[in-house]
């Protein structure tokens, strides 16, 4: 735990930006995904702030408490503000998946996954922080374009490879199949932008869905040790 969060000295100490930088995966805003400038690459316009999950007006005991702070964006941190996450039902940044919770639609806004387990958490959280996403309109749209690309060269491979009727040659195509998927789930993993939506995406399509099931039908002639699944 940083020394000044011991002394109870300062929770925006410079030992606490590091190791909170150290912690968060990809330096991202807890709730909303976007990307956040790491340490090195700080100039004027810094847009993180330090979180404070239950916050320290309400709770001062959770005002250098480590478990309670993590990286968030400006606008995250200034909408939920002092909102009581004790009272209140609140996904929690750790503690939750967040995948259980949220999911999106084609016009980039997050919504309330319907086999929620609390939707008033759910609500409570996309009206506190991630009702800023909408503001993220461009972002979306470069992700779902980037997403359709891959898609279309899938569904192009699968074509092919439904078409042939010689093992090999489907056998061909199903590798370069898996080399497109290995691709996507880079696409999509913990570290990049938005990986949310980007998953989300990625569960939606049919295109995908019936690519996996060859895949693991061909498990063994494709050299995988184990089913192929979605998991990041
Ligand atoms: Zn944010």
């Amino acid at each position: 735990m940083p020394n000044s969060l011991i002394d109870q000295n300062k929770y925006d100490g410079e030992d606490v930006k590091i190791a909170l930088s150290v912690m968060s995966t990809g330096c991202k805003c807890v709730y909303c995904e976007r990307l956040l400038p790491k340490l090195d690459e700080l100039n004027t316009h810094d847009i993180r702030a330090i979180e404070h999950f239950y916050p320290k007006k309400l709770y001062p005991l959770q005002k250098f408490k480590w478990s309670n702070l993590f990286w968030v964006c400006k606008n995250c941190n200034s909408t939920k503000l002092n909102y009581d996450t004790q009272n209140n039902p609140f996904v929690h940044p750790e503690n939750d998946d967040p995948e259980d919770y949220f999911e999106y639609d084609y016009s980039h806004q997050i919504k309330v996954n319907k086999f929620s387990p609390n939707e008033e958490k759910n609500k409570n959280t996309i009206e506190r922080t991630m009702g800023k996403r909408v503001l993220e309109i461009t972002w979306g749209s470069v992700i779902l374009f980037q997403f359709q690309m891959f898609e279309i060269d899938l569904e192009k491979n699968l074509k092919k490879y439904e078409r042939s009727t010689k093992q090999n040659t489907k056998l061909k195509y199903l590798k370069q199949i898996l080399g497109v998927i290995q691709d996507l789930k880079i696409f999509a993993n913990d570290e990049k932008e938005y990986a949310g939506r980007r998953r989300f995406l990625i569960r939606q399509s049919l295109v995908i869905k019936a690519i996996t099931q060859e895949i693991n039908h061909h498990q063994t002639e494709l050299g995988l040790s184990e089913p192929f699944t979605w998991v990041w």
